[in-house]
């Protein structure tokens, strides 16, 4: 019985074999690497999810960390799948659900790869590390690695939510605003990590993050054991959430704990003003260009070209999925009836998911009775721009005016 039944690193593209007990960023070739692990050794243990864990870790056996004291957590993992029946009823999809990431520590689904991640890095011996980020992931990256005893070096836009830079400040970890793009952060990144010896934590660069996000997939089908979904849409920028939850459901297949005759078809969702990998599937192409002068409110998804889309484009292609972009109107449209209906203050990056969800169900491609997830990857809270109010404002002792 080990902790972690990891084997190796393999490039999905050239099919290289790295050793995980090493510092392994990129193939040679180029492509990012994947972790695999011995499902066949797993599959004769008679516990393969350790569920006296209520987070991710439940699922260490499937995880990369090989030693439990070098696991770094705040906590992380087992968000609700809430039913989403009055939306639901709206769009006409009855059973309609939400897996809430906002209810995890940083406020997005962020946490899932850099508990991970930076666990892994621990364990490897990284003292200090880099990374380009939209804002959610450098915060959590941050606190994790403050929590690991990791110095970080964070390069994100000055346009990326406010909060995410002051997590980032107070958790002591190094910051460098750019006035551009998170690719601009990305060439800032990689010429300083070529200079210092810093470890490059950006998105796929590193093979752990994906791991921790995989484990939304291994939730959602822990949390739908008896009737699995037909459809999971996400909102898609880097894709590492789809590349993680597409593995996961393929590791959980192989290992006889999913039971559905077929994958749930998986969606990317983009905005359309930053669409790269939806012009991609439309195209019937398997690699996305670069996507110029993106611009969305759902910051998240911002990314022009994200190095992993050939493994978007697999998962989307071989679980006869899709991919949809909706405009900024339908953002904030989705994102303000899902708090009036439901209760729920999600971010414009879940709400992206939830304004794709009806335009899906309008075209008939998702039907009326199948089961529905949508994941919404963080708080509302983190993006108090994203509402704009302007109540009556009385003083002591006025009374309400009369209509
Ligand atoms: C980073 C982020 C995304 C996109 O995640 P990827 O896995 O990189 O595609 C979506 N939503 C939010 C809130 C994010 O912070
Ligand atoms: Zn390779």
């Amino acid at each position: 019985m080990s902790f972690s039944y990891i084997s190796h690193l393999e490039c999905p593209k050239c099919a290289n074999i790295y050793a995980h007990h090493e510092l392994n960023q990129l193939c040679e070739c180029g492509s990012p690497l994947l972790v695999n692990y011995c499902l066949d050794e797993l599959k004769k243990d008679n516990e393969i999810i350790d569920k006296e864990r209520n987070d991710l870790w439940r699922y260490h056996k499937l995880l990369p960390v090989t030693d439990p004291d070098h696991v770094v957590t705040l906590g992380e993992g087992m968000t609700p799948l809430l039913p989403m029946p009055v939306l639901g009823k709206k769009l006409g999809i009855a059973n309609l659900f939400m897996k809430d990431e906002g209810m995890i520590p940083t406020g997005s689904f962020k946490a899932r790869g850099s508990a991970v991640g930076v666990s892994k890095a621990k364990e490897l011996g990284v003292t200090q590390l880099a990374m380009p980020t939209n804002g959610n992931a450098g915060a959590a990256w941050s606190l994790y690695s403050a929590r690991a005893g990791i110095k970080p070096f964070i390069v994100m836009p000055l346009d990326a939510p406010a909060i995410t830079r002051k997590e980032v400040a107070i958790s002591g970890a190094e910051l460098i605003l750019v006035d551009g793009l998170i690719s601009d952060a990305g060439k800032i990144v990689a010429s300083l990590v070529k200079e210092e010896d810093y470890y490059d934590a950006s998105t796929l660069k590193e093979p752990y993050r994906v791991e921790g996000k995989k484990t939304m997939g291994y939730e959602i089908l822990e949390q739908t054991e008896s009737h699995p979904p037909d459809v999971i849409l996400y909102p898609t920028g880097g894709g590492v959430g789809l590349i993680g939850i597409y593995k996961a459901l393929k590791e959980f297949r192989e290992l006889g704990l999913f039971k559905g005759a077929q994958l749930p078809r998986l969606v990317a969702v983009q905005a359309e003003g930053c669409a790269p990998i939806v012009k991609a599937w439309e195209e019937n192409k398997n690699e996305s260009e670069f996507w110029e002068n993106s611009k969305t409110a759902a910051f998240g998804i911002n990314v022009p070209k994200a190095i992993g889309d050939f493994l978007v484009l697999e998962a989307i292609y071989e679980t006869e999925g899709c991919a949809v972009a909706v405009s900024e109107e339908e953002i904030s449209q989705a994102q303000r009836q899902i708090a009036e209906l439901e209760g729920s203050f999600i971010c414009p990056e879940g709400a992206a998911v939830f304004a794709a969800a009806k335009t899906l169900r309008e075209k008939g491609w998702i039907k009326a009775d199948e089961k529905v997830i949508c994941l919404n990857t963080g708080q509302g809270i983190k993006y108090p721009d994203s509402v704009t109010v302007q109540p009556p404002v009385l003083q002591p002792g006025e009374v309400m005016p009369k209509e």
